[in-house]
């Protein structure tokens, strides 16, 4: 093949595999929404039958915290984008810590992407993490939590007695998702500029084989700018109730606790991407991948092992069983390598 047909052919694969990745990730924001749709449904209907409410069974609950907090707009609101996603990150990374730090049980710790390391976990640089975590929750997402509120009930009124309806939440949702996909790509991109790498993001690579808490070790101004403004963005714009923002901030923890856990578990999101991100540097800047895509930010990433393993595993053998990396071996035989 001439260079000329090898680039045209290359673009041509370029353009086919930006849709196939838009694709990828409208089935990734789908089928979570599915999935919360089924589950919220379900749980809903449970609620109901044991516990015996009539009516709806959300709105009753909201009606009664509502009027428990009567007047008191700013502490709920602050129990909803503060306290409840605070517990959320930590009731998983708690579990995450017990397992980084015990190295069992198996069950999960054979799951591990970067097989040989944190194995277990350096307690010395685990103890720094939490505090470094501690201390951007404390001192920097608390404040703007305070910021938002204002400019949530500028916008709207986030503590209203009438909840959205279901489908409008999730709706919201898809929103939130994109919006942060392409607020994440490029504020984290920026920091990989040579003139802010080192003095801002270098910090949150210092794990080049992450763990949970890793999500939101970063320097300050990292962590307002890169963690906390893509998905604050969302409910302000679309001026959400408290409901789906507490919902949207609680997803947004778990769902990059998961993408830096080091673990590629069964039924859960790979977390492939980002750990190569971690592992690589200067590739898979984004969530989703289709900005990544779109760039050619992913170009070495699909060339990879790790690449084949980005799916969602649907069975209990882990990834690096059933996908295996390339043996020096392997490699003589396979002429291509
Ligand atoms: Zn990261
Ligand atoms: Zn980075």
């Amino acid at each position: 093949m001439t260079e000329a047909a090898t680039t045209n052919s290359s673009r041509q694969e370029g353009h086919g595999g930006l849709w196939d990745s838009v694709k990828k990730a409208a089935v990734i924001i789908g089928s979570g929404i599915f999935f919360l749709a089924a589950f919220g449904n379900s749980l809903t209907w449970h609620l109901q039958r044991f516990w015996g409410a009539s009516g709806d069974f959300w709105q009753n609950l909201w009606t009664k915290l509502y009027l428990a907090f009567e007047g008191h707009d700013p502490a709920l609101f602050f129990l909803g984008t503060m306290l409840m996603p605070t517990l959320a990150f930590w009731v998983t990374n708690g579990l995450l810590i017990l397992v980084d730090t015990t190295g069992k049980p198996s069950f999960i710790t054979r799951y591990r992407i970067q097989v040989d390391k944190n194995n277990p976990v350096d307690p010395v640089k685990l103890a720094h993490t939490v505090r470094t975590v501690l201390f951007n929750q404390v001192f920097i997402s608390g404040p703007m939590v305070v910021v938002v509120y204002f400019l949530m009930t500028w916008r709207g009124n986030p503590c209203g007695p009438e909840l959205p309806t279901f489908h409008w939440a999730l709706t919201e949702l898809a929103v939130f998702a994109i919006l942060e996909e392409i607020l994440f790509y490029y504020t984290h991109r920026l920091f990989h500029h040579p003139a802010l790498y080192k003095r801002f993001h270098k910090q949150h690579h210092e794990w080049t084989a992450p763990i949970g808490v890793v999500a939101i070790y970063a320097h300050p101004l990292e962590h307002v700018i890169s963690n906390m403004l893509p998905p604050i963005i969302g409910p302000v714009i679309l001026g959400s109730h408290l409901a789906s923002t507490t919902l949207w901030y609680c997803l947004a923890l778990i769902s990059t606790t998961i993408s830096h856990c080091g673990y590629h578990l069964p039924f859960l999101p790979s977390p492939e991407f980002h750990d190569f991100h971690h592992l690589r540097f200067n590739q898979c800047f984004g969530v989703f991948g289709v900005l990544d895509r779109l760039h050619g930010t992913d170009a070495k990433f699909r060339e990879t092992k790790q690449y084949e393993r980005h799916t969602l595993l649907t069975s209990f053998t882990p990834l690096s069983e059933s996908i295996p990396d390339t043996t020096k071996k392997n490699k003589l035989l396979d002429p291509k390598e």
